[in-house]
């Protein structure tokens, strides 16, 4: 049986990580036990330089449940960081992210292990609606993915960080050396077989976003240097 390992990181996540433990074991349990994966299968919690209490709550859980594991980050590199930290720090056949607050659906898991079994080395959540979104929210995201498409950047629309990748999928991975880690477009570019998981995003239950408007246009700017060739046209037309 394949061995999976999800991979979730934390940046001050106090007051949701023991819902997210609780949800994320009852799913292990049922994945076990209808053979799904195997029971080796482990939960990296990557604690992106915290200053709450998150560290202390991931070290009783890891202290209880040898299925927790963890990576702890020496300050606060961003999402994408984690993101990339804990899917080299495991060891597994199938690796998921998925953020902490579990807004995006953990049982869409079932759905991506199943194409993983068909043959997929990518497997892509897509949000289905924004229902539960903020205004806000929903009006960034929407600008975001308009300008990505319109610079020529390859992205899955609606797809955030939450996905599927197979053990070969990270090792390819891997072999990018670029300093800037913008996954949503490194990612598709592995050009390996992939296919999407559909899932209703809901509320985050606890806490607030860690994504301020700072951190969201540093994340945009990231995409469009380092994956766009528009910058370096409109340079290039001014000479
Ligand atoms: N996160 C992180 N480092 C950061 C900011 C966020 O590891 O500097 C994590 C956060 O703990 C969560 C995920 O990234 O697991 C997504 O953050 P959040 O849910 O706050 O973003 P939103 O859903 O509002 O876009
Ligand atoms: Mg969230």
């Amino acid at each position: 049986m394949k061995k999976l390992a999800i991979v979730v990181p934390c940046y001050n996540e106090e007051e949701i990580l023991d819902y997210t433990i609780n949800e994320l074991q009852i799913l292990m349990e049922i994945l076990v036990e209808d053979k799904l994966i195997s029971p080796s299968s482990t939960i990296c919690f990557v604690n992106d330089g915290s200053t709450d209490e998150t560290q202390d709550i991931i070290d009783g859980i890891c202290s209880r449940d040898s299925h927790f594991t963890c990576v702890k980050l020496s300050g606060n590199y961003g999402h994408q960081k984690a993101l990339l930290a804990g899917m080299n720090s495991v060891d597994a056949d199938m690796i998921v992210t998925i953020d902490a607050d579990l807004q995006d659906d953990p049982n869409a898991i079932v759905e991506m292990i199943k194409k993983y079994n068909e043959g997929c080395e990518i497997v892509y959540g897509v949000r289905n609606k924004r229902k539960c979104d903020s205004l806000f929210k929903k009006y960034t995201a929407l600008g975001f993915y308009k300008l990505m498409q319109m610079l020529g950047v390859n992205i899955v629309y609606n797809h955030a960080d939450f996905r599927l990748m197979s053990r070969n999928a990270v090792k390819k991975l891997q072999e990018y050396k670029e300093k800037t880690v913008f996954l949503r477009a490194l990612v598709p570019l592995l050009g390996l077989k992939s296919d999407k998981v559909y899932y209703n995003r809901c509320e985050r239950l606890a806490g607030e976003s860690k994504y301020s408007l700072p951190k969201m246009l540093s994340f945009a700017w990231d995409g469009v240097t380092s994956f766009s060739v528009f910058p370096l046209r409109l340079i290039n037309s001014r000479d």
